[in-house]
């Protein structure tokens, strides 16, 4: 079988916004879900309006958000590779040259309004004589439009179903500007032909460049990807996002200290039925991510439920100090020393701690070393080593350690007999050697491992 191929492909030309993030989380759970690649490509084409900075800022927010690539790619970089495909479609007459001036153009949509026609480009270009041509060619600067085939253009949409797109109601592309720049359009079908995309999520406002594209695809022989179509995301006023409107963009919504898990688990909830959970990390999200859950109908997402999901991850939840058995999650990313102080209040109940996806660092287990009313700690996927472990023999209430997509070796697992009250580990998805558990198991044990596979 052939290797799954998606991508996603930001224009740095301002900053990522949750919509973005949709669509990059539509592609990356996807090519995780399917052991798949993930390409991250910038469509940088534009010079004057794609930035350094930009580029910068959307690795930083997509790492941030636990969405990292396998490759990267550049468009700025393959122009000379654009400019051999565009020979190719000169020498099949599959694009013609235009003289057009945008005021030319602007005047022409008018004039087409006035009259009640369709705003399509009249193709006038198309009659111009070789010396008509060369006479303008001199005066003014010329783009290159694609000559579309004006038939029907089907294909099964992996959200939206079946689609069916006239091309006789589409203008013909512009591909390349007056000004050289190779436009979206072109350069988009070449690099998903050239990197083998098998799969391209995108919003539904795409769909006629896709039917554009697929006509380009058959007409450069190279087979077109599977296409979805997710709806647009509105925000609380029913607008659509933008790159210019910045108030969700993911740098904003870092600062005032939203958690990457929230913007995740809700974007990933959001237009399915499914709850937002927030206990799942990216990967196990991943391995629950069917496209067929979303449906097209635009989603609003606002920032306040934003909010309250994050002070479920980001706040040490107490459920209530007057209860005796208190249960405190640790969603939050990075966990500080800071988040420890409220812990010492209660020193009166039975305490679980839960630490999902966390990063602890090492110092945090000092914290732990005189927890003594902690009956359950939840390290899921939190890596520990023997010396953090010795450092909770002291609990003397510590019931249950749950060890779930962890690593643990055959020293950590003699040191399990030695805690006064331990009674069972968990050890689902958890690193283990068989012999190591195999030969804990030959022994008098007071723990119990639960879930440990041996192969
Ligand atoms: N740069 C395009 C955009 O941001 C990419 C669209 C696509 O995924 O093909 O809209």
């Amino acid at each position: 079988m052939t290797k799954r191929i998606l991508r996603f492909a930001p224009s740095p030309t301002g900053y990522l916004h949750v919509g973005n993030i949709r669509t990059a989380l539509f592609n990356y759970l996807q090519a995780k879900k399917v052991g798949g690649e993930f390409i991250l490509r910038l469509d940088d084409t534009d010079k004057e309006r794609s930035t350094q900075n930009f580029i910068d800022q959307i690795k930083r927010d997509l790492e941030w958000l636990g969405i990292n690539w396998d490759k990267i790619e550049q468009q700025s970089l393959r122009i000379d590779r654009y400019r051999e495909v565009l020979t190719e479609l000169k020498d099949k007459n599959l694009v013609y040259e235009c003289f057009e001036t945008a005021l030319d153009l602007e005047l022409k949509r008018k004039k087409q309004q006035n009259l009640g026609l369709p705003p399509i480009y009249d193709r006038s270009a198309l009659k111009l004589k070789l010396e008509e041509r060369n006479i303008l060619r001199d005066k003014t600067e010329s783009h290159w439009r694609f000559l579309l085939s004006g038939e029907t253009v089907t294909w099964e949409d992996k959200i939206a179903g079946e689609i069916k797109v006239r091309t006789s109601v589409v203008s013909d592309p512009i591909l390349v500007k007056g000004n050289g720049q190779f436009l979206y359009t072109l350069a988009s079908v070449i690099d998903d032909a050239d990197f083998g995309v098998t799969d391209v999520v995108r919003g539904i406002d795409h769909l006629t460049n896709t039917a554009v594209q697929i006509e380009i695809f058959k007409n450069l022989s190279s087979h077109a990807p599977i296409f979805g179509h997710h709806s647009l995301i509105v925000d609380s006023s029913g607008e659509n996002f933008s790159k210019r409107s910045g108030s969700l963009s993911i740098k904003s919504l870092k600062e005032v200290g939203i958690e990457p898990r929230a913007i995740v688990s809700k974007l990933v909830s959001l237009g399915t039925g499914d709850g937002v959970d927030v206990d799942k990390n990216i990967d196990e999200l991943a391995q629950n991510f069917e496209l067929s859950k979303f449906n097209n109908a635009p989603v609003r997402f606002d920032k306040e439920a934003l909010e309250v999901l994050n002070k479920d991850i980001y706040e040490v939840n107490f459920i209530s100090e007057s209860q005796k058995f208190i249960s405190v999650k640790f969603l939050k990313k990075e966990i500080t020393q800071e988040d420890f102080e409220p812990l010492k209040k209660l020193s009166n109940h039975i305490v679980y701690l839960k630490f999902a996806g966390s990063s602890l660092k090492k110092n945090l287990f000092d914290n732990l070393e005189n927890f003594n009313n902690l009956v359950r700690l939840d390290l899921k996927n939190n890596p520990f080593d023997d010396e953090d472990l010795s450092k909770l023999l002291s609990l003397e209430n510590l019931e249950v350690i749950n060890l779930i997509g962890t690593s643990i070796t055959e020293k950590s697992i003699e040191t399990f007999n030695e805690f006064k009250n331990l009674k069972r580990v968990y050890l689902w998805k958890t690193k283990i050697s068989q012999s190591d558990i195999e030969s804990f198991n030959q022994q008098q044990n007071k723990v119990e491992l639960v879930g440990a596979v041996i192969n």
